[in-house]
């Protein structure tokens, strides 16, 4: 079903006012966790300030430590639908269990299926089902094939509203986080009709790499951006030696925004 044999012209997957797809870029942007009223209310104003289309943020955080911070979860989705109502931004969040699907579907625009769960194949189900569209991360050791065959999987439970997101794969190389392989984007768009959104932050685990490679994403032809911000990075409560300040990421749209122009 996701295949450009069977639909030759791009979905455009839109959420309130974010269109990804087609000829639009849309910008996600947020936190990675969402920690009080006060940081998600500051970031959606500040990220809708720099031109973002969408806020993200995660209630429900699939954490490497199990003693790591799991998120506010139903708590989080409220601040989240309340910076909404504020801004008007659509809410991007991480559903991570099946049985959540409804919950989250509740309070955000688009359901966000995170890198480790990629191959949980009842949570695809369960969010083929949901009326929300799904951003459906890439597993950091999945081939292609296996990403785009767990998106079949929504697509087939009879949600057409899929965004493919490349966050970076697990390699030999340790200088970043993990190895953000751009040539994704003109892979899959050559064999989907999806569209392909690249998150720079996961993708390169540093701050400083981040701006580039959003740059470099645009210029490949990405649909759309999730990257993380946060008020006070050093002080984030999950990666925040990814995250960027409100200053770095209204710089970075600025850049994008002129790599786009020039296309
Ligand atoms: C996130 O977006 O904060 C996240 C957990 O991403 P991933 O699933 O790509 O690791
Ligand atoms: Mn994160």
């Amino acid at each position: 079903l996701a295949s450009r044999e069977l639909k030759t012209e791009p979905t455009v997957v839109q959420a309130r006012q974010m269109k990804v797809g087609g000829a639009n870029i849309g910008v996600m942007a947020g936190p990675c966790s969402v920690e009080s009223e006060e940081q998600i209310l500051a970031s959606a104003q500040a990220v809708k300030a720099a031109g973002a289309t969408a806020l993200r943020g995660g209630a429900f955080k699939p954490r490497t430590s199990p003693y790591s911070f799991q998120g506010m979860k139903e708590e989080g989705l409220k601040l989240l639908a309340a910076a909404r109502d504020a801004t008007g931004l659509a809410v991007v969040t991480e559903v991570v269990a099946s049985e959540d699907v409804d919950l989250v579907s509740k309070y955000a625009d688009v359901l966000q299926i995170g890198a480790r769960n990629m191959q949980n194949y009842r949570l695809l189900e369960a969010a083929g089902k949901s009326p929300r569209p799904v951003l459906l991360k890439r597993g950091p050791s999945a081939t292609v094939d296996e990403w785009l065959l767990a998106a079949e999987y929504i697509l087939d439970a009879g949600n057409p509203n899929v965004m493919l997101c490349e966050r970076g794969i697990r390699t030999f190389e340790t200088h970043t986080r993990f190895t953000l392989p751009l040539a994704s984007v003109p892979y899959v768009q050559a064999k989907t009709h999806l569209p392909v959104v690249i998150d720079p932050s996961h993708g390169t685990g540093h701050t400083h790499l981040v701006t580039a490679m959003a740059r470099a994403a645009v210029a490949a032809g990405a649909d759309g951006l999730i990257v993380e911000v946060h008020p006070n990075p050093d002080k984030a409560m999950s990666d925040g030696y990814q995250s960027m300040n409100f200053h770095q990421f209204a710089e970075m749209m600025k850049q994008c925004g002129r790599i786009a122009a020039a296309m």
